[in-house]
């Protein structure tokens, strides 16, 4: 196809705004969809994004539709996704784009996330199309919703263009305009071919399948192609797009997207942002790559039966090998026995994986606290990265503790600015401004330690502002700060899965809770158990499980409260997951509870 026939586009907005529901009636005006098809959230393929209602692996959709002007266009609609843990499939995939559809509810205005999407639609230059979606709802507001978007982002809205993703509304205007003010891609034909690899995925049959946007040249099924940064070269043995069912081509020109296959083991080898180009004639510049993402959060997954053990290995390789964001290695607990330490993005990852591994491979698994990379400097100068609290050093030895800190942009409405100051003071924030961005929205921007917005921050959040205020973050950098190890013992056996590094002043509240917290959810045995927390040697708090057997009901640990509240009920299904420590059974969600702290 001409290049000037085809437009690349994402759809970015905050969760809920109705991306996937805009993307399926795009589909359905372009006729890719049967009937039945129409029916499901096509676009959302694995059932646990459909369940949880967000798209994890971006898809990527090639649509042809005939415009007012006569002609016929290559749209290829780039899906991404909605959760700041995937903030980094967001920004890949823009990447491949000239330009955006930004979807804003009308009902709710801009959140934290429209925001942040926004940023990386301007860093990558695309032309943005406003859509204020859901005005079939009565508490739709146009105008308010477009001034909002022009005075928080500054964005020209007299193209906006009022939709309704559910009823159709709109929809017929957004392609022409897609078409009209996205521009054509700019490549060319004769040069030595570069693609760019935005997204990659692992497949039983054919390995490792990465998804390309050409740039420069022709790439064809039957070439030898080399990936720039790893230096490999493969045949490309199979060539797709999808429509959105995969099919076969044998060529992809300049802005053209599509999928390359070619014996490549694992997705370890395909790195996000990496070059595609000519095996014999290859390009002498690789395309500006972009970030690689790091795990931020760090827990433990063992097997509640040790019996499970290389099922579990096999497993996590599987999803590894899938998602390279994902990282784990063999560790072991005194209390847990024999696991892997596990790397996420955030915690909805670390919940999607740990709900995979059930779901899909059976495992009954205990999840231990999860915790950020602390940077630890040691006397003698050199640094290790603590990726579990208990493996810190002494402090002894030990010259400073640094840890992540995060920025915090906190969207909310103006009578609740007080309570989310007060709780962003209390999680040892830093304050960095206070912005209008209507009369009655207030943008607060604090640096804060990602370790106190691990636990159950976004929950306090939506509390004290009644549902109302939205987050995104990004990484700054690395603090020092007074930072210490709080063990756990029961019965005297210190409980390594449950040591956390806190702040000194956080350390005595935080082992009572916690004393508190476990008092409730150890089951009462044959005899009392002592539940002690403790700095170094000093235990700072105590309690007792009384003797005994009686029905103990489980709390609940923190998170986004509809979410935990499903999952908690589904544990309560199944088999109470259980883990012998020293002899006292201690259940799963005691090593949860940490992130639950009042
Ligand atoms: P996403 O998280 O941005 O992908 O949002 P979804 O497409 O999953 O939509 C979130 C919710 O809003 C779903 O319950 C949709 O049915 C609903 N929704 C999406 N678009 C509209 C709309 O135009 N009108 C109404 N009334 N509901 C909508
Ligand atoms: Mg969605």
């Amino acid at each position: 196809v001409d290049s000037k026939l085809i437009r690349n586009f994402s759809i970015i907005a905050h969760i809920d705004h109705g991306k996937s529901t805009l993307a399926d009636r795009i589909l359905d005006v372009t006729g890719a969809l049967t009937a039945r098809e129409q029916k499901e959230q096509f676009l959302d393929k694995m059932d646990i994004e459909r369940e949880r209602g967000i798209t994890i692996k971006a898809q990527t959709v090639r649509l042809d539709y005939t415009a007012k002007d006569g002609q016929t266009y290559r749209l290829h609609l780039i899906d991404t996704p909605g959760h700041v843990d995937f903030n980094y499939e967001v920004s890949r995939s823009l990447q491949a784009c000239e330009g955006a559809l930004l979807v804003v509810d009308a009902t709710q205005g801009v959140e934290a996330q429209t925001l942040a999407n926004v940023f990386l639609a301007l860093d990558n230059n695309l032309a943005i199309i406003p859509v204020l979606n859901k005005i079939d709802l009565p508490s739709a507001d146009v105008e308010r919703t477009t001034r909002e978007i022009e005075d928080v982002i500054g964005l020209d809205c007299s193209g906006a263009i009022p939709a309704s993703a559910k009823t159709g509304i709109g929809i017929a205007e957004i392609l022409e305009a897609v078409v009209e003010r996205i521009p054509a891609p700019k490549g060319d034909l004769n040069a030595a071919p570069r693609a760019l690899i935005f997204d990659s995925w692992y497949d039983s049959y054919r390995g490792a399948v990465v998804m390309v946007r050409v740039v420069d040249g022709i790439i064809r099924k039957g070439q030898k192609v080399r990936f720039m940064a790893t230096g490999r070269d493969y045949e490309v043995t199979e060539m797709g797009v999808f429509t959105p069912h995969a099919t076969a081509i044998t060529e992809l020109g300049p802005g053209e997207v599509g999928f390359l296959v070619g014996n490549i083991k694992s997705v370890v080898d395909t790195k996000i942002g990496d070059t595609v180009t000519d095996a014999v004639h290859p390009a002498t510049t690789p395309l500006p790559g972009f970030k690689e993402v790091k795990p931020m959060v760090f827990a433990g997954i063992f097997p509640t039966d040790s019996a499970q053990y290389e099922d579990l290995r096999d497993a996590l390789s599987k999803l590894h090998m899938n998602d390279a964001a994902f990282v784990f290695e063999p560790d072991t607990s005194e209390a847990l026995g024999f696991g892997f330490r596990c790397g996420f993005l955030g915690l909805l990852h670390m919940e999607i994986i740990q709900e995979r591994l059930e779901r899909e491979y059976n495992l009954d698994l205990i999840t231990t606290a999860p915790s950020v990379v602390y940077h630890c400097y040691l006397n003698d100068g050199s640094m290790k990265s603590i990726e579990n609290p208990a493996k810190l050093p002494p402090p002894n030895l030990t010259d400073r503790i640094e840890e992540p800190i995060f920025r915090m942009t906190v969207h909310v409405p103006s009578a609740y600015v007080g309570a989310v100051l007060a709780l962003c003071q209390e999680r040892r924030g830093e304050q960095k401004s206070i912005q209008y961005a209507s009369s009655d929205r207030v943008i607060i921007t604090y640096d804060m330690p990602l370790s106190e917005v691990l636990f159950d921050f976004h929950d306090k959040l939506k509390s004290v502002s009644r549902g109302y205020a939205s987050m995104d973050y990004e990484l700054v950098g690395y603090r020092a700060d007074d930072l210490i190890k709080l063990d756990m013992l029961v019965n005297g056996d210190p409980l390594d899965a449950l040591s956390v590094i806190v702040h000194r002043d956080k350390a005595y509240a935080r082992g009572r809770d916690l004393a508190v917290k476990l008092k409730d959810i150890v089951p009462r045995q044959q005899y009392e158990v002592a539940i002690q927390a403790a700095i170094g040697s000093k235990v700072i708090a105590r309690t007792t499980v009384k003797a005994m057997r009686k029905d103990v009901t489980a709390k609940c640990y923190g998170g986004d409260i509809s979410r935990k509240r499903k999952l908690l009920e589904k544990q309560k299904e199944g088999k109470k997951r259980m883990k012998m420590v020293g002899s006292v059974e201690i259940p799963q969600e005691a090593f949860l509870a940490i992130l639950k702290i009042d």
